[in-house]
């Protein structure tokens, strides 16, 4: 049978390398780089630079850091908007940076989000590092699509597999309707809330059920020697496991939303704006907060993610915070 829990299996690999200090210098980690593949790397990295002994502790300076992508000694790179490319002048920036000593006399780590994005010119810059790569450093590249990155860069990275970038459930399933609830934000009230919440609520609805689909047909072309309970366990299990996949999605692009409006707020070049689609919503958006405020929402949007982690009723999870972004 195969692997249930990839992430789990992939993660014991990891942490033995890293107690056994025999860490690779460079991954390739296939999953999503706005879902598993980011939780992973940011795991990675805490375990790296995680200042408790029961390694990563998720609460102390280091692991906070690594989870607003802010520690020092990290460089993340991912492509830019419009053009959706990992430019030569980044790669080339992060590898000087990999050359260079760390600020506390640690590791170095340049992670790239959606690292097939690189051209070929950013590749070849990239492949220079990994054929000799500085000590105690590590790139991490993540990518759902590890065919489009050079053949030479794959075979000097080890590869780790979390999902073959296909959950079950197609994007258009909640693209779009949780598009529609992000241009209606924010609440005008608490019954506003509540409505939004429970429109959330039914789109990740909808994708559960059309995963478990999914995975029902693919359980029942295989093992026969699962009885009736195991099966459901199974079912129950790679459901879930995948549910969150989609799960951290939608909350990246609720995330990237909310960075969009307190880039209005600030008055930073928007050229950087991810949603500029949308850019007349987030401007009326943004005309009702103050830079507190936005910030205050993007609190809260990782704050969701964040309780989802420990099992909380997503009804409830959603409510309340959709209550908090009422202005
Ligand atoms: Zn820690």
């Amino acid at each position: 049978m195969e692997a249930i829990d990839l992430y789990a299996e992939a993660w014991e690999g990891i942490r033995n390398s890293h107690e056994s200090g025999r860490l690779a210098h460079a991954y390739v980690i296939v999953g999503s780089p706005r879902g598993n593949a980011l939780q992973f790397a940011e795991s990675f990295l805490k375990l790296i630079y995680c200042e408790s002994t029961e390694k990563p502790c998720n609460e102390c300076t280091n692991c906070h850091l690594i989870d607003s992508h802010k520690h020092v000694d990290t460089l993340w790179i991912e492509p830019q908007s419009k053009a959706r490319q990992i430019k030569v002048d980044e790669v080339r920036g992060l590898v000087h940076r990999m050359t260079q000593t760390s600020f506390d006399g640690g590791w170095k780590a340049g992670i790239l989000v959606s690292a097939e994005c690189m051209n070929v010119n950013s590749a070849n810059i990239l492949l220079k590092t990994l054929e000799e790569p500085p000590p105690k450093s590590v790139l991490l590249l993540l990518t759902d699509s590890p065919q489009a990155l050079l053949p030479t860069i794959i075979s000097r990275c080890q590869k780790i597999v979390l999902s073959e970038g296909k959950t079950g459930a197609k994007d258009t399933l909640w693209e779009a309707p949780l598009m529609e609830i992000l241009r209606e934000l924010p609440p005008v009230g608490g019954l506003d809330a509540s409505r939004l919440a429970g429109r959330l609520k039914t789109i990740l609805d909808t994708v559960k059920a059309e995963i478990a689909g999914t995975v029902e047909e693919e359980l029942g072309g295989g093992d026969e020697a699962l009885d009736e309970s195991k099966l459901k366990d199974v079912l129950d299990a790679r459901t879930n496991a995948r549910l969150k996949e989609v799960q951290a999605e939608v909350f990246r692009v609720m995330l990237d939303w909310h960075r969009d409006i307190l880039m209005l707020v600030s008055k930073v070049a928007d050229e950087h704006l991810i949603f500029s689609n949308d850019r007349n919503a987030l401007e009326e958006q943004a005309a009702q907060h103050t830079q507190a405020s936005a910030l205050q929402a993007i609190q809260v949007v990782e704050g969701m993610a964040r309780r989802l982690d420990r099992n909380i009723p997503p009804a409830q999870i959603f409510d309340e915070a959709f209550r908090k972004l009422v202005r």
